[in-house]
């Protein structure tokens, strides 16, 4: 196995949908045998919009269906490590001396910040400097074990951007320390949501989830938005920016069949419930084997803990040899060698 690294992973804020599948996981699957893969639950992340107790507490109960959606898509906990964020105390460590490496200006000019403090309607309250903090833990998150390539969706490419900023920045102060981090973005960039407003997103409502059964994709198709101005089949519709499309471009395997629709479609000889049924079939037809592993996942009580409990421990070291040379070459180890020994190994209470 090539041991460059690859690094990527989810904010536990609900179970995984089609928007990740051909955002980030497909590349995921495809990637595992040629990089040594490292997939983040990136739980602090989800502070930065979700501080409230309630919310960490199901934040909580989100990892284990997350992981069960990993793992039934073809993730190989075997070959690729899946690890809490929280429980590596490098990234703390890490996420402060590279906040001294970018400029706020840098971070505060990002429309992807505005547009979380937006849809987390945390704006009255003022912006956190958690959320503004938000690519600069992504940058601890990326280069701890510095990883080389990061597959994700096109709304964090420009995060990607502000961990390379990080990364030069750093190695020019103090040395070549890490390696330039690419983005690798899915085959669908940005999928867009059933409600044909925003990107499809575990909190807008408006998501197919790899998790739903049958008649709940069935009921999402059937209520999703197509072309408002078609009340009648026999009007000739409209196939671009039309959700049912795009989904039938992403998910549908016969690409002929999809040519003949979207033709069919805009001489208004076919009706919306056509094109929406054969959606269905074609998305359940897709999900059936991952409800299946996934099943089995969860009857096998204890069985993702226990992934995520050996994927941490083995992060830990990874992130910890970078951290001890991150300090190395900054300085910040040495003379005061007791003191930093110390602050190393605090247990922090509750733990
Ligand atoms: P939230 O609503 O909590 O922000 P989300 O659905 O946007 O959740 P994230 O955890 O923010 O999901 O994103 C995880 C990864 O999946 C990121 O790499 C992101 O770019 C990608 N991703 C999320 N939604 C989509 C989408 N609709 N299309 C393509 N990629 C996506
Ligand atoms: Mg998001």
């Amino acid at each position: 196995m090539n041991q460059e690294r690859l690094l990527t992973g989810d904010r536990p804020t609900g179970r995984l949908h089609l928007g990740h599948l051909v955002g980030s996981i497909q590349n995921r699957v495809a990637l595992q045998d040629r990089y040594d893969c490292y997939f983040i639950i990136a739980d602090l992340h989800t502070l930065t919009t979700k501080p409230r107790k309630e919310e960490i507490l199901r934040a909580r109960e989100s990892i284990i269906e997350m992981v069960t959606d990993y793992i039934a898509c073809g993730i190989d906990p075997l070959k690729s490590t899946i690890y809490l964020q929280s429980a590596i105390h490098a990234v703390y460590e890490l996420n402060l001396i590279f906040s001294m490496m970018i400029s706020l200006n840098r971070l505060t000019g990002l429309p992807s910040i505005k547009e979380m403090a937006k849809a987390a309607q945390i704006d009255d309250e003022g912006t956190p400097f958690g959320l503004i903090g938000y690519p600069v833990l992504q940058a601890a998150d990326i280069l701890g074990p510095r990883a080389v390539i990061v597959p994700i969706g096109k709304d964090n490419e420009s995060h990607v951007e502000c961990t390379r900023d990080i990364a030069r920045r750093f190695n020019h102060l103090y040395g070549e320390v890490f390696p330039m981090p690419e983005a690798l973005i899915g085959d669908v960039a940005s999928l867009i949501g059933t409600d044909g407003k925003a990107k499809m997103s575990k909190s807008l409502n408006n998501a197919i989830f790899l998790s739903d059964d049958p008649k709940t994709v069935e009921k999402k198709v059937r209520g999703m938005y197509t072309d408002p101005n078609r009340i009648h089949a026999d009007i000739p519709g409209r196939v671009e920016g039309n959700p049912v499309f795009t989904y039938h471009e992403a998910f549908n395997p016969c690409k002929a069949r999809v040519e003949y629709f979207k033709e069919q479609y805009r001489l208004g000889a076919i009706g919306d419930m056509e094109i929406k049924r054969a959606l269905i079939e074609v998305i359940n037809q897709m999900l059936a084997p991952i409800r299946e592993k996934r099943a089995l996942l969860l009857a096998d009580k204890g069985y993702v803990e226990k992934i995520i409990v050996q994927g941490t421990e083995k992060a830990r070291i990874v992130f910890d040899e970078t951290l001890k040379e991150v300090r190395s070459v900054m300085g910040l180890s040495g003379t005061w060698n007791k003191l930093t020994r110390a602050a190393r190994d605090y247990q922090p209470p509750g733990d």
